[in-house]
């Protein structure tokens, strides 16, 4: 495996830290080489800024190319303000009904395997009012990271991935579907996130388009900063920067059998269908496939996978601006461009997902029954797309060392991981920084 060729700039003028460049004040020694497995959101974030503090990395998927699992198709929100962990008091309120079939916008079908059933437990435990709050607490924190983050990629690469600051507004239905979410919108009010509470006709001078909404809306949470962009295109542009700036390395349609290990020790990956790749550092960002971890490190009964649908379709002339969630049909719009987004529904169920065409034919009709003036539904234009969030019980992403020298994850970003990706993966830097700093060859100046 090879790092930058030699004589290659390592920080280059118009770098986005500047004088904060940790490559200005490490003594970079040696190129550290590190293989990140999974080139979704996740692990082109971490790839990132692996690269940025002088690693010489490997991404490698067994797709032929970036972002075509979960992070393809997904809400395409970078919903900084939002954050909420999936787990909360009013899911646990609600959960009788869900049981009962009565909110089409979930499907629980349970299931006997063990870890199903300890997934499950834990995340009632994790869904007392208490414990919810301190993880959405967590997640907005690496979300607000992202935030940061993001703008430095942007000052750094040209990225096309009709990425737009919009705002964000959360349609609450009545009054007492607000106050159930109330604890969260103090905690973020302390935080010193804006956001601003409107009612119908304050939020639709806004965002015209909510004057298509057939039902009763009770007030509008409307977050300015939130953001919209296309998570494949990012990724897709993203890895197409770094391989030509940083000497980023791609193995592409090649899935990883196992890892290897000597005495503790990570010694490189096998391969289902070509020559293993010997390393010393490896990276897992899989998403809900955990399968390549031994039992040792595989995180039993912390993920699993909660199936949702989108389709991206052309946009009226009516069309929203502002990202929009129906609180009431559980669907979120974003508008990408000449398109619009729409994704909703939460099944959870078998561990190995399939595309159902009754879901998506609910989900469909819920979306247009809601904002079908804004986007183009007839005809057989419409983008219909499936995928797995890797949620764990906290919703909080698994971000630590393997239980072998040399092994990381940075996986389970559930609900949330294409506003989590550029914070996690900073929590994956210091870690992977702070471990192997000194064996990287990486000094303090
Ligand atoms: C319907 C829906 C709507 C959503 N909306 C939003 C939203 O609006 N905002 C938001 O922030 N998040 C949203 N999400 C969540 C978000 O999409 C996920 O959290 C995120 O995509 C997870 O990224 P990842 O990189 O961890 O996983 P993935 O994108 O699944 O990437 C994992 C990669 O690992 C590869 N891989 C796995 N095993 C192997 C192996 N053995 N060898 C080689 N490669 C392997 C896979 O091929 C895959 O490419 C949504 C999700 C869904 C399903």
């Amino acid at each position: 495996m090879r790092g930058l060729p030699s004589g290659s700039p390592r920080c280059r003028a118009g770098c986005p830290w500047r004088s904060n460049c940790p490559l200005l004040s490490q003594k970079v020694t040696e190129m550290k080489p590190v293989v990140v497995v999974g080139a979704g959101v996740v692990g082109v974030a971490s790839a990132y800024l692996l690269c940025r503090a002088g690693y010489a990395v490997t991404l490698v998927d067994r797709n032929h190319g970036p972002a075509e699992g979960t992070s393809r198709a997904n809400g395409a929100q970078l919903s900084y303000a939002y954050g909420d962990a999936l787990g909360s008091p009013s899911l646990l309120r609600h959960l009788p009904e869900i049981l009962m079939g009565r909110d089409p916008a979930y499907r629980i079908r349970l299931q006997t395997d063990p870890e199903f059933l300890i997934w499950g437990l834990r995340f009632l435990a994790e869904s007392l009012p208490g414990r919810s709050l301190a993880n959405t607490r967590h997640l907005l924190d690496l979300a607000s990271a992202t935030r940061r983050l993001l703008e430095d990629v942007l000052a750094e690469f040209d990225l096309s991935f009709d990425y737009q600051v919009s705002g964000k507004m959360i349609l609450y239905p009545t009054a007492k579907a607000f106050e159930s979410g109330a604890n969260a919108h103090r905690l973020k009010r302390s935080m010193g996130i804006r956001q601003e509470l409107l009612d119908r006709a304050q939020a639709t001078e806004i965002e015209p388009a909510l004057a298509l909404y057939p039902d009763p809306i009770d007030r509008v949470m409307y977050s300015p900063d939130d953001a919209a962009g296309r998570p494949d295109r990012f990724c897709v542009a993203l890895v197409n920067g770094l391989v030509q700036h940083y000497g980023l390395q791609t193995v592409f349609g090649q899935e990883v059998r196992s890892i290897r290990s000597q005495k503790g020790q990570v010694a490189g990956l096998s391969f289902a269908a070509r020559e293993p790749l010997d390393c010393d550092l490896v990276v897992i960002t899989t998403g809900s496939s955990t399968d390549l971890l031994s039992l040792a490190d595989r995180p039993f009964g912390a993920i699993w996978p909660v199936q949702g649908y989108s389709m991206t379709a052309a946009a009226r002339p009516a069309a929203m601006q502002v990202s929009i969630t129906d609180l009431k049909r559980k669907i979120v719009f974003a508008r990408l461009g000449d398109e619009v987004r729409i994704a909703g529904l939460a099944d959870i169920g078998a561990k190995r997902f399939r595309f159902s065409r009754d879901r998506f034919d609910l989900f469909q009709s819920a979306s247009i029954e809601a904002f079908g003036g804004t986007f183009e539904h007839q005809g057989s234009h419409l983008g219909a797309w499936s995928g797995a969030r890797p949620c764990t019980p906290s919703s909080r992403p698994i971000i630590r060392p393997g239980k072998v020298k040399g092994l990381y994850l940075n996986l389970g970003h559930g609900t949330l991981g294409w506003t989590l990706c550029l914070g996690s993966a900073q929590h994956l830097l210091e870690l992977v920084a702070g471990e192997e700093g000194g064996r990287a060859g990486l000094s303090n100046a």
